[in-house]
């Protein structure tokens, strides 16, 4: 990363300035329809003096649904007048990837909690990336990142906090997502982090929650309805936006090492054999994966590496290998 080169995108809000702004985070994007064309990243600004500054995302998977849903609602419908600070939301982070229902851009195939901290001269993806690593998460004290499984994988709902190396740091996070309230509160373990949202905002000490909070490239009544709560709980917890938390309990979930995955070494036909939510012991069979090329082989049996709560799966039909097909997590306390 060139700290000398400025980021292209330009804000037609004033993070400054009191009251509501609702518009774009411009990103010049020249190409063979709009020679000076722009990707326009909807963003909202809502602000009353002095305050903690919260930042909120979704989208960040183009195929995400609830943080969409419940952040445009609030969007329209938090005033100044609630909030004592700033609260910053950007319903759909990537944009492109949004606006066509994928998980990665259409335009450089980046997948945008991959291309962390991103570059002020890379593609389209690693420009958002940078931008928000540069300006929007150092204006922030709590960031908030709503995922859910996509088209792909389906979650129990939760909220998580990860493993740091600053164990204030951690019990802040700990706090947060305690504060989110979700049905399920996760300990999560990251396969990949490096060039994850998460790990950038974490990097510069934020007070970061992240959710999976449903999937399948869809979201549900209820699923909105957590996060929406989620989010207002959020606020509450960090000073922004007066109120009480109503507490509903959550299942303490824990990812202790990699055995809670479980991945496809081949392809197939998915059968799942447990559901999301149920209690797994290890070496049990949670899945098989069935031949589709002939008829009369006996299916792969995929079991348990260890006891917990089945917390995802693989969602379609089909899957291929190295695809992950389940995650046990551990139930705490
Ligand atoms: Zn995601």
């Amino acid at each position: 990363m060139n700290d000398l080169t400025d980021n292209p995108i330009s804000a037609s809000v004033d993070f400054e300035r009191d009251g509501v702004q609702h518009g774009f985070l411009k990103l010049p994007y020249s190409r063979d329809d709009s020679a000076w064309g722009a990707v326009m990243i909807p963003v909202t600004v809502i602000k009353r003096g002095a305050g903690p500054t919260a930042l909120l995302t979704g989208g960040n998977h183009g195929d995400e649904y609830e943080g969409p849903v419940a952040l445009s609602k609030l969007a329209q419908q938090l005033s100044a007048d609630e909030v004592s600070g700033r609260v910053i939301v950007v319903p759909f982070m990537n944009t492109p990837a949004f606006h066509a229902g994928r998980r990665t851009s259409p335009i450089d195939k980046g997948n945008l909690n991959r291309s962390f901290p991103g570059k002020p001269d890379g593609t389209v993806t690693e420009k958002i990336a940078d931008y928000f690593c540069r300006t929007l998460v150092p204006l922030a004290d709590i960031v908030l990142d709503i995922h859910s499984g996509g088209r792909t994988l389906d979650f129990l709902p939760f909220a998580a906090c990860h493993v740091l190396p600053d164990k204030h740091q951690q019990e802040q996070c700990e706090a947060a997502m305690r504060a989110f309230n979700a049905p399920y509160s996760m300990r999560m373990l990251e396969l990949d982090a490096g060039a994850m949202y998460d790990t950038a905002a974490e990097r510069q000490g934020k007070v970061f929650v992240t959710t999976e909070l449903g999937g399948g490239g869809s979201s549900s009544a209820r699923s909105v309805a957590i996060a929406e709560r989620g989010v207002r709980n959020l606020l509450v917890h960090a000073g922004i936006v007066e109120g009480d938390i109503a507490w509903r309990p959550t299942v303490m979930l824990d990812m202790p090492d990699g055995d809670c995955f479980l991945a496809s070494e081949h392809d197939g036909l998915l059968e799942m054999c447990r559901d999301l939510g149920e209690e797994i012991r290890k070496g049990e069979v949670i899945a098989r994966v069935h031949d589709i090329k002939r008829t009369g082989a006996a299916p792969v049996e995929y079991r348990a590496r260890r006891g917990g709560l089945l917390a995802a799966r693989h969602f379609p039909g089909l899957v291929q290998c190295g695809d992950t097909l389940a995650v046990v997590a551990e139930t705490v306390g």
